[in-house]
Protein backbone atom coordinates (compact mmCIF):
# COMPACT_ATOMS: atom_id res chain seq x y z
CA UNK A 1 0.00 0.00 0.00
CA UNK A 2 3.10 2.51 1.18
CA UNK A 3 5.21 3.29 -2.02
CA UNK A 4 6.34 6.47 -0.80
CA UNK A 5 7.59 7.63 2.27
CA UNK A 6 7.99 11.66 3.13
CA UNK A 7 10.65 12.63 4.60
CA UNK A 8 11.22 15.66 7.35
CA UNK A 9 13.78 17.57 8.03
CA UNK A 10 14.59 19.63 11.06
CA UNK A 11 17.84 21.49 11.57
CA UNK A 12 18.73 22.07 7.98
CA UNK A 13 15.32 23.94 7.49
CA UNK A 14 16.54 26.96 9.35
CA UNK A 15 19.52 28.06 7.29
CA UNK A 16 18.33 30.39 4.88
CA UNK A 17 19.63 30.58 1.58
CA UNK A 18 21.90 27.56 2.23
CA UNK A 19 18.81 25.55 2.30
CA UNK A 20 19.37 24.21 -1.34
CA UNK A 21 22.66 22.90 -0.40
CA UNK A 22 21.45 21.26 2.62
CA UNK A 23 18.55 19.59 0.56
CA UNK A 24 20.54 18.86 -2.18
CA UNK A 25 23.23 17.07 0.51
CA UNK A 26 20.00 14.84 1.95
CA UNK A 27 18.92 13.73 -1.20
CA UNK A 28 22.80 12.75 -2.55
CA UNK A 29 23.03 10.76 0.38
CA UNK A 30 19.24 9.20 1.04
CA UNK A 31 20.24 7.95 -2.71
CA UNK A 32 23.20 6.00 -1.32
CA UNK A 33 21.67 5.14 1.20
CA UNK A 34 19.05 3.19 -1.22
CA UNK A 35 21.94 2.32 -3.48
CA UNK A 36 22.75 -0.92 -2.06
CA UNK A 37 18.89 -2.22 -1.80
CA UNK A 38 17.33 -4.62 -3.97
CA UNK A 39 14.33 -2.30 -5.08
CA UNK A 40 14.46 0.56 -7.16
CA UNK A 41 13.82 4.55 -5.72
CA UNK A 42 13.20 8.03 -7.33
CA UNK A 43 13.94 10.50 -4.98
CA UNK A 44 12.15 14.01 -5.46
CA UNK A 45 12.53 17.01 -4.30
CA UNK A 46 9.49 19.46 -4.70
CA UNK A 47 8.23 22.53 -2.59
CA UNK A 48 10.30 22.26 0.36
CA UNK A 49 9.33 18.33 1.04
CA UNK A 50 11.56 15.04 -0.14
CA UNK A 51 9.86 12.31 -1.40
CA UNK A 52 11.18 8.69 -1.81
CA UNK A 53 9.02 6.61 -3.99
CA UNK A 54 9.88 3.37 -4.36
CA UNK A 55 9.35 1.88 -7.82
CA UNK A 56 8.58 -1.84 -7.75
CA UNK A 57 5.90 -3.82 -5.67
CA UNK A 58 8.08 -5.56 -3.94
CA UNK A 59 10.49 -3.48 -2.45
CA UNK A 60 11.03 -4.33 1.19
CA UNK A 61 9.57 -2.09 4.07
CA UNK A 62 11.53 -2.85 6.86
CA UNK A 63 14.67 -2.77 4.88
CA UNK A 64 13.67 0.87 3.45
CA UNK A 65 12.77 2.34 7.25
CA UNK A 66 16.36 0.97 8.09
CA UNK A 67 18.33 2.45 5.21
CA UNK A 68 16.73 5.80 5.69
CA UNK A 69 17.69 5.63 9.61
CA UNK A 70 20.88 6.21 8.49
CA UNK A 71 21.11 9.33 6.90
CA UNK A 72 21.82 12.38 9.33
CA UNK A 73 20.03 14.93 8.54
CA UNK A 74 16.31 12.93 8.26
CA UNK A 75 14.17 13.91 11.65
CA UNK A 76 11.24 12.19 10.86
CA UNK A 77 10.18 8.95 7.98
CA UNK A 78 6.33 8.94 6.87
CA UNK A 79 5.15 5.80 5.30
CA UNK A 80 2.85 7.77 2.71
CA UNK A 81 0.64 7.08 -0.06
CA UNK A 82 0.91 9.37 -2.99
CA UNK A 83 -2.21 9.38 -5.37
CA UNK A 84 -2.98 11.80 -8.10
CA UNK A 85 -6.17 14.41 -7.89
CA UNK A 86 -9.31 12.60 -8.60
CA UNK A 87 -11.69 14.16 -6.42
CA UNK A 88 -13.15 14.51 -3.23
CA UNK A 89 -14.94 10.86 -3.44
CA UNK A 90 -11.86 9.17 -4.66
CA UNK A 91 -9.81 10.80 -2.29
CA UNK A 92 -11.99 9.79 1.16
CA UNK A 93 -12.79 5.95 -0.10
CA UNK A 94 -8.39 5.81 -0.69
CA UNK A 95 -8.07 7.41 2.99
CA UNK A 96 -10.76 4.91 4.67
CA UNK A 97 -9.23 2.12 2.32
CA UNK A 98 -5.66 2.96 3.89
CA UNK A 99 -7.36 3.35 7.33
CA UNK A 100 -8.94 -0.35 7.37
CA UNK A 101 -5.53 -1.53 5.94
CA UNK A 102 -3.43 0.30 8.71
CA UNK A 103 -5.49 -0.12 11.51
CA UNK A 104 -6.85 -3.38 12.37
CA UNK A 105 -8.23 -1.95 15.42
CA UNK A 106 -10.91 0.72 15.03
CA UNK A 107 -11.76 1.62 18.47
CA UNK A 108 -9.20 4.57 18.64
CA UNK A 109 -9.98 8.37 18.73
CA UNK A 110 -8.19 10.19 15.18
CA UNK A 111 -8.13 13.56 13.86
CA UNK A 112 -7.60 14.74 10.49
CA UNK A 113 -5.07 17.60 9.87
CA UNK A 114 -5.02 18.80 6.19
CA UNK A 115 -2.97 21.18 4.37
CA UNK A 116 -4.21 22.77 1.29
CA UNK A 117 -0.70 23.93 -0.56
CA UNK A 118 -2.23 24.24 -3.67
CA UNK A 119 -4.88 26.84 -3.32
CA UNK A 120 -6.97 26.06 -6.70
CA UNK A 121 -8.18 22.66 -5.09
CA UNK A 122 -12.03 23.26 -4.42
CA UNK A 123 -12.17 22.96 -0.34
CA UNK A 124 -10.29 24.72 2.18
CA UNK A 125 -8.31 22.87 4.96
CA UNK A 126 -11.36 23.19 7.49
CA UNK A 127 -13.46 22.46 5.29
CA UNK A 128 -10.79 18.86 4.30
CA UNK A 129 -10.51 18.06 7.97
CA UNK A 130 -14.35 17.75 8.75
CA UNK A 131 -15.60 15.84 6.10
CA UNK A 132 -12.82 13.65 5.91
CA UNK A 133 -13.57 12.75 9.58
CA UNK A 134 -17.10 12.61 8.59
CA UNK A 135 -16.79 9.63 6.18
CA UNK A 136 -14.12 8.35 8.01
CA UNK A 137 -16.98 8.13 11.19
CA UNK A 138 -19.68 6.74 8.94
CA UNK A 139 -16.95 4.09 7.25
CA UNK A 140 -15.54 3.09 11.09
CA UNK A 141 -18.23 3.83 13.89
CA UNK A 142 -16.00 2.38 16.03
CA UNK A 143 -13.66 5.55 15.76
CA UNK A 144 -14.23 8.76 17.63
CA UNK A 145 -12.86 11.95 16.92
CA UNK A 146 -10.53 13.99 19.40
CA UNK A 147 -8.41 17.33 18.23
CA UNK A 148 -6.66 17.71 21.65
CA UNK A 149 -4.73 14.03 22.26
CA UNK A 150 -5.54 12.05 19.37
CA UNK A 151 -4.54 8.49 18.68
CA UNK A 152 -3.97 8.96 15.34
CA UNK A 153 -3.16 11.73 13.44
CA UNK A 154 -4.04 11.59 9.69
CA UNK A 155 -1.98 13.96 7.40
CA UNK A 156 -3.46 15.10 4.57
CA UNK A 157 -1.48 17.13 1.88
CA UNK A 158 -2.72 18.73 -1.10
CA UNK A 159 -0.37 19.13 -3.71
CA UNK A 160 -0.19 18.89 -7.50
CA UNK A 161 -0.15 15.14 -6.08
CA UNK A 162 -2.05 14.40 -3.12
CA UNK A 163 -0.14 12.68 -0.43
CA UNK A 164 -1.49 11.11 3.46
CA UNK A 165 0.09 9.58 5.87
CA UNK A 166 -0.53 8.88 9.78
CA UNK A 167 2.62 7.67 10.91
CA UNK A 168 6.02 9.24 11.67
CA UNK A 169 9.11 6.84 12.34
CA UNK A 170 12.16 8.70 13.84
CA UNK A 171 15.09 9.72 11.86
CA UNK A 172 18.63 9.80 13.09
CA UNK A 173 18.71 13.65 13.11
CA UNK A 174 21.78 15.69 13.04
CA UNK A 175 22.44 17.19 9.39
CA UNK A 176 23.69 15.88 5.60
CA UNK A 177 27.06 14.34 5.19
CA UNK A 178 28.73 16.74 3.12
CA UNK A 179 27.54 19.58 4.39
CA UNK A 180 30.35 20.76 6.47
CA UNK A 181 33.72 19.78 5.03
CA UNK A 182 35.41 16.28 5.92
CA UNK A 183 37.73 15.58 8.92
CA UNK A 184 40.56 12.67 9.45
CA UNK A 185 39.63 10.18 12.05
CA UNK A 186 42.21 7.98 13.58
CA UNK A 187 40.28 4.05 13.62
CA UNK A 188 41.59 2.01 15.59
CA UNK A 189 39.72 -1.69 16.21
CA UNK A 190 38.47 -0.57 19.68
CA UNK A 191 34.85 0.32 20.73
CA UNK A 192 35.17 4.45 20.48
CA UNK A 193 36.44 5.03 17.24
CA UNK A 194 33.81 4.15 15.03
CA UNK A 195 31.72 6.02 17.68
CA UNK A 196 33.49 9.16 17.41
CA UNK A 197 33.09 9.02 13.60
CA UNK A 198 29.71 8.41 13.49
CA UNK A 199 29.02 11.41 16.20
CA UNK A 200 31.30 14.01 14.04
CA UNK A 201 29.47 12.58 10.57
CA UNK A 202 26.55 13.35 12.48
CA UNK A 203 26.92 17.10 11.82
CA UNK A 204 28.02 17.39 8.75
CA UNK A 205 30.63 16.13 8.33
CA UNK A 206 32.42 13.71 5.61
CA UNK A 207 35.17 11.19 6.75
CA UNK A 208 38.79 9.88 5.93
CA UNK A 209 40.02 7.42 8.48
CA UNK A 210 43.69 6.42 9.36
CA UNK A 211 44.56 2.91 10.63
CA UNK A 212 48.10 2.32 12.25
CA UNK A 213 49.13 -1.47 12.32
CA UNK A 214 52.05 -3.44 13.43
CA UNK A 215 52.73 -6.55 11.13
CA UNK A 216 53.90 -9.28 11.79
CA UNK A 217 53.00 -8.32 15.66
CA UNK A 218 49.49 -7.08 14.89
CA UNK A 219 47.70 -10.05 12.39
CA UNK A 220 45.95 -9.56 8.77
CA UNK A 221 42.57 -10.32 10.32
CA UNK A 222 42.92 -7.01 13.14
CA UNK A 223 43.69 -5.54 10.11
CA UNK A 224 40.54 -6.77 8.35
CA UNK A 225 38.48 -6.09 11.63
CA UNK A 226 39.24 -2.26 10.83
CA UNK A 227 38.04 -2.13 7.16
CA UNK A 228 35.31 -4.06 8.37
CA UNK A 229 34.21 -1.16 10.85
CA UNK A 230 34.97 1.13 8.84
CA UNK A 231 32.33 -0.27 6.13
CA UNK A 232 29.71 -0.25 9.02
CA UNK A 233 30.93 3.41 9.40
CA UNK A 234 30.57 4.15 6.35
CA UNK A 235 26.85 3.23 5.74
CA UNK A 236 25.91 6.74 7.56
CA UNK A 237 29.10 8.81 6.58
CA UNK A 238 29.37 7.87 3.24
CA UNK A 239 32.54 6.27 1.34
CA UNK A 240 35.47 6.51 3.77
CA UNK A 241 39.09 6.83 2.26
CA UNK A 242 40.97 4.97 4.96
CA UNK A 243 44.73 4.87 4.91
CA UNK A 244 46.40 1.68 6.49
CA UNK A 245 49.87 2.93 7.98
CA UNK A 246 52.67 0.34 8.51
CA UNK A 247 54.34 1.46 11.81
CA UNK A 248 56.15 -1.23 13.40
CA UNK A 249 59.37 0.57 12.24
CA UNK A 250 58.26 3.47 14.32
CA UNK A 251 57.32 1.66 16.80
CA UNK A 252 60.47 -0.60 17.30
CA UNK A 253 62.68 2.82 17.02
CA UNK A 254 60.54 4.27 20.07
CA UNK A 255 60.73 0.68 21.87
CA UNK A 256 64.72 0.44 21.81
CA UNK A 257 65.17 3.91 22.63
CA UNK A 258 62.72 5.87 24.92
CA UNK A 259 61.42 4.88 28.73
CA UNK A 260 58.61 2.61 28.28
CA UNK A 261 56.54 4.37 30.38
CA UNK A 262 56.25 7.01 27.98
CA UNK A 263 55.80 4.33 25.03
CA UNK A 264 52.09 5.36 24.63
CA UNK A 265 52.14 8.87 24.45
CA UNK A 266 55.14 9.33 21.92
CA UNK A 267 53.25 6.49 20.05
CA UNK A 268 50.23 8.56 20.10
CA UNK A 269 52.24 11.66 19.13
CA UNK A 270 53.46 10.00 15.67
CA UNK A 271 50.13 8.85 15.08
CA UNK A 272 48.44 12.37 15.19
CA UNK A 273 52.15 13.55 13.31
CA UNK A 274 51.10 11.17 10.55
CA UNK A 275 47.50 11.32 10.45
CA UNK A 276 47.53 14.90 10.01
CA UNK A 277 49.78 14.55 7.10
CA UNK A 278 47.07 12.80 5.32
CA UNK A 279 44.27 14.96 6.25
CA UNK A 280 46.21 18.28 4.77
CA UNK A 281 46.82 15.83 1.79
CA UNK A 282 42.84 15.37 1.75
CA UNK A 283 41.95 18.86 2.56
CA UNK A 284 40.58 17.77 6.03
CA UNK A 285 39.44 19.98 8.41
CA UNK A 286 40.60 18.49 11.85
CA UNK A 287 41.31 15.38 13.42
CA UNK A 288 38.97 13.19 15.18
CA UNK A 289 39.72 10.54 18.08
CA UNK A 290 37.69 8.58 20.14
CA UNK A 291 39.25 9.47 23.58
CA UNK A 292 37.48 10.19 26.75
CA UNK A 293 38.96 11.93 29.81
CA UNK A 294 40.60 8.98 32.13
CA UNK A 295 39.73 6.35 30.20
CA UNK A 296 42.84 5.09 30.22
CA UNK A 297 46.36 6.49 30.97
CA UNK A 298 47.12 7.84 27.82
CA UNK A 299 43.90 10.25 28.14
CA UNK A 300 44.40 11.70 31.43
CA UNK A 301 44.50 15.81 30.81
CA UNK A 302 47.86 15.25 31.18
CA UNK A 303 48.55 12.68 28.14
CA UNK A 304 45.58 14.51 25.79
CA UNK A 305 47.77 17.59 26.41
CA UNK A 306 50.75 15.95 25.81
CA UNK A 307 49.15 14.45 22.38
CA UNK A 308 47.20 17.30 21.87
CA UNK A 309 51.03 19.54 21.08
CA UNK A 310 52.03 17.94 18.04
CA UNK A 311 49.19 18.83 16.38
CA UNK A 312 48.52 22.07 14.45
CA UNK A 313 44.62 20.67 13.27
CA UNK A 314 41.58 20.91 15.52
CA UNK A 315 41.76 17.74 16.84
CA UNK A 316 37.86 16.63 18.01
CA UNK A 317 36.78 14.08 20.70
CA UNK A 318 32.72 13.97 20.67
CA UNK A 319 33.35 11.35 23.38
CA UNK A 320 35.44 13.15 25.73
CA UNK A 321 32.76 13.38 28.43
CA UNK A 322 31.63 9.50 27.65
CA UNK A 323 31.37 7.10 30.19
CA UNK A 324 32.34 3.80 28.88
CA UNK A 325 28.75 2.61 28.73
CA UNK A 326 27.38 5.32 27.29
CA UNK A 327 29.83 4.82 24.59
CA UNK A 328 29.08 1.38 24.27
CA UNK A 329 25.36 1.65 23.84
CA UNK A 330 25.59 4.31 20.84
CA UNK A 331 28.00 1.90 19.35
CA UNK A 332 25.69 -1.08 19.62
CA UNK A 333 22.68 1.41 17.97
CA UNK A 334 24.66 1.74 15.15
CA UNK A 335 25.49 -1.95 14.95
CA UNK A 336 29.56 -1.58 15.42
CA UNK A 337 29.97 -3.39 18.65
CA UNK A 338 29.49 -7.14 17.68
CA UNK A 339 32.85 -6.36 15.43
CA UNK A 340 34.63 -3.98 17.86
CA UNK A 341 34.99 -6.33 20.58
CA UNK A 342 36.24 -9.50 18.17
CA UNK A 343 39.79 -10.12 20.40
CA UNK A 344 42.25 -9.08 18.05
CA UNK A 345 45.55 -7.57 19.10
CA UNK A 346 45.72 -4.08 18.65
CA UNK A 347 49.64 -2.40 17.78
CA UNK A 348 49.11 -0.22 20.56
CA UNK A 349 48.65 -3.14 23.11
CA UNK A 350 51.59 -4.91 21.78
CA UNK A 351 54.28 -2.42 23.19
CA UNK A 352 52.30 -1.28 26.42
CA UNK A 353 54.25 -0.78 29.58
CA UNK A 354 53.23 -2.17 32.60
CA UNK A 355 53.26 0.78 34.54
CA UNK A 356 52.51 4.04 31.58
CA UNK A 357 52.70 7.40 33.00
CA UNK A 358 49.93 8.86 33.73
CA UNK A 359 51.51 12.36 34.43
CA UNK A 360 53.61 12.98 31.72
CA UNK A 361 55.60 16.11 32.01
CA UNK A 362 56.05 17.73 28.59
CA UNK A 363 59.62 18.49 29.30
CA UNK A 364 60.64 14.98 29.29
CA UNK A 365 58.78 13.47 26.60
CA UNK A 366 60.60 16.53 24.62
CA UNK A 367 64.03 14.95 26.39
CA UNK A 368 62.81 11.33 25.28
CA UNK A 369 61.97 12.02 21.85
CA UNK A 370 65.44 13.70 21.51
CA UNK A 371 66.88 9.96 21.22
CA UNK A 372 64.81 9.62 18.44
CA UNK A 373 66.72 12.46 16.60
CA UNK A 374 68.72 11.15 13.63
CA UNK A 375 66.71 8.32 12.02
CA UNK A 376 63.14 8.78 13.40
CA UNK A 377 62.34 11.64 10.22
CA UNK A 378 63.44 8.84 8.00
CA UNK A 379 61.11 5.95 9.35
CA UNK A 380 58.17 8.29 9.30
CA UNK A 381 59.28 9.25 6.04
CA UNK A 382 59.21 5.85 4.63
CA UNK A 383 55.81 5.25 6.47
CA UNK A 384 53.63 7.48 4.88
CA UNK A 385 55.66 6.49 1.50
CA UNK A 386 53.93 2.59 1.73
CA UNK A 387 50.48 3.28 3.17
CA UNK A 388 47.74 1.50 1.15
CA UNK A 389 44.63 3.65 0.70
CA UNK A 390 41.42 1.53 0.20
CA UNK A 391 38.06 3.29 -0.48
CA UNK A 392 35.61 1.62 1.80
CA UNK A 393 32.11 1.65 1.29
CA UNK A 394 28.64 -0.19 2.59
CA UNK A 395 28.17 -3.76 0.88
CA UNK A 396 25.60 -4.29 -1.72
P1 LIG B 1 39.35 2.74 20.74
O1 LIG B 1 38.26 1.91 21.32
O2 LIG B 1 38.88 3.75 19.78
O3 LIG B 1 40.49 1.89 20.22
P2 LIG B 1 40.63 2.94 23.21
O4 LIG B 1 39.75 3.06 24.37
O5 LIG B 1 41.24 1.63 22.90
O6 LIG B 1 39.91 3.55 21.94
P3 LIG B 1 43.21 4.08 22.98
O7 LIG B 1 43.74 2.79 22.48
O8 LIG B 1 43.89 4.79 24.07
O9 LIG B 1 41.73 4.02 23.44
O10 LIG B 1 43.12 5.06 21.74
C1 LIG B 1 42.64 6.36 21.85
C2 LIG B 1 42.35 6.87 20.45
O11 LIG B 1 43.54 6.92 19.66
C3 LIG B 1 41.43 5.95 19.69
O12 LIG B 1 40.07 6.23 19.96
C4 LIG B 1 41.79 6.25 18.27
O13 LIG B 1 41.15 7.43 17.81
C5 LIG B 1 43.28 6.51 18.35
N1 LIG B 1 44.02 5.24 18.08
C6 LIG B 1 44.49 4.36 18.98
N2 LIG B 1 45.11 3.32 18.38
C7 LIG B 1 45.01 3.52 17.05
C8 LIG B 1 45.43 2.80 15.88
N3 LIG B 1 46.06 1.65 15.96
N4 LIG B 1 45.14 3.36 14.67
C9 LIG B 1 44.48 4.52 14.57
N5 LIG B 1 44.07 5.24 15.64
C10 LIG B 1 44.32 4.76 16.86
MG1 LIG C 1 42.26 1.15 21.13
Amino acid sequence: MYRAFLIKYGEIAIKGKNRHLFEDALVRQIRYALNPLEGKFEVIKQQGRIFVEAKNEDFDYEETVAALQTVFGIVGICPAVLVEDQGFDQLAEDIIHYLDETYADKHMTFKVEARRARKNYPKTSPEINMDLGERILNAFPDMSVDVHHPDVTLYVEIREQINFYSEIIPGPGGMPVGTNGRAMLLLSGGIDSPVAGYMIAKRGVAIDATYFHAPPYTSERAKQKVVDLARIISKYTGPIRLHIVNFTDCQLNIYEKCPHEELTIIMRRYMMEIAEHFANENGDLGLITGESIGQVASQTMHSLMATNEVCNLPVYRPLIGFDKQEIITVSEKIGAYETSILPFEDCCTIFVAKHPVTKPRLQNIHNSEKKLVGNMEELVKTAIETTEVILVEPEE
